[in-house]
């Protein structure tokens, strides 16, 4: 074999994702071990979910709805938009995909931001595309830097907000003064995956800002199933934005890229307001009890926006991590990000808190760390 692979594929790092419960069993020889790593709902998805893919079993010889007509509806009407204002993606990171798909072209700028969400550079590398990565400024996105970088190539600047990994969220007022000055060449998309954990007032209203673009440039949301409705396993997410742009991304996206089982399941998923809820509270309830318990432990803790956060165990963070592993408790070592000595630890059932705690003392103690 001779092929050649061009240089922007082979440079790419492949995107690491948390490590599955499966293998960690089988590498530790532990059992009964528990995954707090990976951001996703630990309720499970919603029993109206599951119910609703049963029933649709029996279809999965024919091909999908190719529009995904009920879903995209649903959500038109729940949010008060138009159907051709919707997209949607196996997961919201194939809209991320869609989007530099139709828009940069070899050459073109990218703007984000760094650590932030490692898909948005990795699909940009793929397509060509340039990575303008600017540092984060005191765990926020730095807007005024990200405006100082805006060239004639610049066609997407990628903002998550709230950010993963900080749990930080972008003030509303910087954000719109951020908006005003971005030309109307650049297409700015707010990554909102976690917007459903946030305190209301200090909630962006990204809808508005995708509906009134007079004069200024476009605005994309990206919202997900994967997170607080519990359905990460069966990829759905989905884009908010001008009709203009949602032409395009359809023009780029593969036919039936959403599942059969993805679209009803999701459907059910939107209409069990009662389980959403309930996972909201518990997020929220459990992100304070871990805080707290963990400055007790003699660690300090980040405020966050969303279902996880940061700790910072002044000491090795894979070290912790690795020793994390032989208790049967997964989280995220952040040192590949630049943070040396922070874990990310996504907010678990009551249950997996507690063992969690156990764990993390047990581990702090162990290394000598507090
Ligand atoms: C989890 C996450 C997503 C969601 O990705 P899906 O493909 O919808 O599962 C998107 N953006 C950020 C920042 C995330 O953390």
């Amino acid at each position: 074999m001779k092929i050649q692979v061009p240089e922007n594929i082979a440079s790419i790092v492949p995107y690491p994702p948390g490590k599955p419960l499966e293998e960690l069993e089988r590498e530790y020889g532990v059992t009964g071990s528990i995954k707090m790593a990976s951001n996703e709902n630990p309720w499970g998805p919603s029993p109206r979910a599951i119910e609703a893919i049963r029933e649709s079993l029996v279809n999965l010889h024919r091909y999908p709805d190719g529009s995904c007509y009920r879903l995209t509806h649903a959500l038109a009407d729940k949010l008060g938009f138009s159907a051709d204002e919707i997209v949607l993606g196996n997961g919201s990171n194939e809209i991320i995909e869609m989007l530099v798909k139709a828009y940069v072209q070899t050459g073109d700028e990218v703007i984000t931001s760094h650590p932030s969400f490692l898909m948005y550079q990795k699909i940009v590398q793929v397509r060509g595309g340039v990575n303008i990565v600017i540092p984060l400024s005191r765990m926020q996105h730095d807007l005024t830097t990200i405006l100082a970088v805006i060239t004639d190539k610049t066609r997407l600047i990628f903002l998550d907000n709230p950010n993963n990994p900080t749990g930080s969220p972008i003030k509303p007022v910087d954000l719109y003064g951020f908006l005003s000055k971005v030309p109307e060449s650049v297409l700015v998309v707010l990554d909102e995956a976690y917007v459903d954990f946030m305190d209301p007032e200090l909630q962006v209203d990204s809808f508005s800002l995708i509906r009134n673009t007079k004069g200024r440039c476009g605005v994309v949301a990206l919202r997900t199933f994967s997170k607080a409705y519990g359905l990460a396993g069966l990829r759905v997410g989905y884009g908010v934005m001008p009709s203009q742009v949602a032409v395009n991304l359809h023009r780029v996206r593969q036919p039936f890229n959403v599942n059969q089982l993805a679209q009803v399941g999701a459907l059910a998923a939107l209409q069990d307001e009662a389980f959403y809820q309930q996972t909201l509270r518990r997020t929220r309830e459990g992100l304070i009890f871990l805080q707290q318990e963990i400055t007790k432990l003699g660690c300090k803790c980040y405020p966050s926006q969303t279902n996880f956060f940061l700790v910072d165990v002044q000491g090795d963070a894979t070290a912790l991590y690795e020793s994390m592993l032989y208790q049967g408790v997964i989280v995220r070592s952040m040192k590949p990000y630049g943070y040396n000595e922070m874990v990310r630890i996504t907010v678990g059932s009551e249950e997996e808190n507690n063992r969690l705690l156990g764990a993390l003392a047990h581990c702090l103690r162990e290394l000598s760390y507090v």
